[in-house]
């Protein structure tokens, strides 16, 4: 096994894999350590939506310096991430109606294709939607879904191509320190000496921040989809991902014309409270969640009332308290750098959390993303990200 490199990063989810990628390319010599498979956390569960509609500014650059990479993402990297744009519809009701307005302007201001449109005209993407109660709707154009195993596997494939090492099978049990710089990264396999590790485990992100003495406010949380087929001519794989914020339920097609499905308010309820162990969950969701969802999507949709339930499943991502990443160094600790709590959004990131982290490991600064505003130090200083709607399932 190799003992030194310039940099280790932990993990082998989309941030992790993604980092070694931009790594590699900027002609460092980085280690990734896995301890099971390649994208066998968060990120090989994820629903893959690629969307710019949050509510606030700093998380519509990021995702919108993200968005326009995913088109091209798989010529750049050589191996398929099953990319398809398809739009995305989100719609509130009344008392969301001003909120929504501000945002997409907003979202506009910054270079996302989106628009404003009346809820009935949401038939043009969902046919026979069911409008009643709802005041106002946006459609955003370049919106899209990836499959976030190939793009793991993809970052993974790319960054050992540019000279990576990528240890699977190999847990981090331990970081040393120099006073307060980063020594060595020591495995179950042995020791890497290395000035720069780079922590994205996921929601198993504050152990190894405990290994230089760091407490981050990530918890494991649980999310789960589940996969239907409307069997219905009218959603195919390019139908729109659609986010019904009165539910707080969102959906998108699969390439097979599947309806892959999630969210709920009992889901929501469940990650402000629940204490999940991130190594031993429910790998399928309760019946109660499935309902939930099946009521949600077949009160605005009714061609899905005959839709069969294909498949569900689970899976544990790291929540900050305020569902944003957390992304940078910590002050005190040298050679420390991290990005973690993806809070069940942060897949669609991954192209610019990356180049992030090689921008900031080369020059020591980010030009594009803010380092104030995904730090660490947002949650003392009472400066956490704020939701520009009622509910927050968009961010
Ligand atoms: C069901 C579900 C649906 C989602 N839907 C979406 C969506 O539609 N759009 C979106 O943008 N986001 C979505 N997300 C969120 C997104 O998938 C995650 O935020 C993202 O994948 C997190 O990636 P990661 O690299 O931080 O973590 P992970 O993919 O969890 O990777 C962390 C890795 O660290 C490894 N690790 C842990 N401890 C150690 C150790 N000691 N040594 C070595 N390795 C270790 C783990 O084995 C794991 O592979 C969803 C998530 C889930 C679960």
């Amino acid at each position: 096994m190799i003992r030194e490199a310039e940099v280790v990063v932990i993990g082998g989810g989309v941030h992790g894999t993604s980092a070694a990628y931009h790594l590699a390319r900027a002609g460092k010599q980085v280690v990734l350590v896995e301890r099971e498979t390649i994208g066998s956390g968060a990120s090989g569960q994820s629903g893959g939506i690629i969307r710019c509609h949050y509510s606030n500014e700093t998380m519509v650059r990021l995702a919108h310096r993200a968005a326009v990479r995913w088109p091209g993402l798989a010529d750049e990297l050589g191996h398929p991430v099953d990319y398809v744009r398809n739009g995305m519809v989100v719609n509130v009701a009344e008392e969301d109606a001003d909120n929504m307005r501000r945002i997409v302007e907003m979202q506009q201001r910054v270079g996302v294709d989106t628009r404003v449109v009346a809820p009935d005209e949401v038939r043009r993407w969902i046919p026979e939607f069911r409008a009643d109660g709802l005041a106002l709707a946006t459609y955003e154009a370049q919106a899209g879904y990836a499959d976030p195993y190939s793009t793991a596997v993809a970052f993974a494939r790319k960054a050992r191509e540019l000279g990576a090492q990528v240890l699977t099978g190999t847990t981090v049990t331990g970081i040393e320190l120099d006073g307060t710089a980063v020594r060595a990264v020591v495995t179950d396999k042995g020791a890497i000496r290395t000035p720069v590790v780079v922590n994205c485990a996921g929601a198993w992100a504050d152990r190894i921040a405990r290994m230089v003495g760091v407490e981050i406010p990530v918890r494991p949380g649980l999310l789960q989809m589940v996969a239907f087929n409307p069997r219905y001519p009218g959603w195919t794989g390019t139908s729109p991902t659609w986010t019904d914020m009165t539910t707080m339920t969102y959906c998108r097609p699969d390439t097979a014309g599947l309806m892959l499905a999630g969210g709920g308010l009992s889901e929501n309820e469940a990650l402000e409270t629940e204490d999940l162990d991130p190594d031993s969950y429910p790998s399928r969701p309760p019946d109660m969640f499935e309902a939930e969802i099946y009521e949600n999507l077949t009160r605005r949709c009714p061609w899905a009332e005959d839709m069969r339930r294909v498949r569900s499943w689970a899976g544990p991502d790291g929540n900050s308290p305020d569902y944003h990443l957390i992304f940078g160094p910590v002050p005190g600790i040298r050679g420390y750098l991290q990005v973690v709590g993806g809070s069940g959004n942060s897949f669609k990131l991954s192209p610019a959390t990356g180049e992030a982290v090689a921008e900031y490991v080369t020059t020591g600064t980010c030009t594009y993303l803010d380092l104030e505003a995904f730090s660490l130090a947002r949650f003392e200083k009472d400066r956490p990200f704020r939701g520009g709607y009622r509910m927050h399932i968009v961010g």
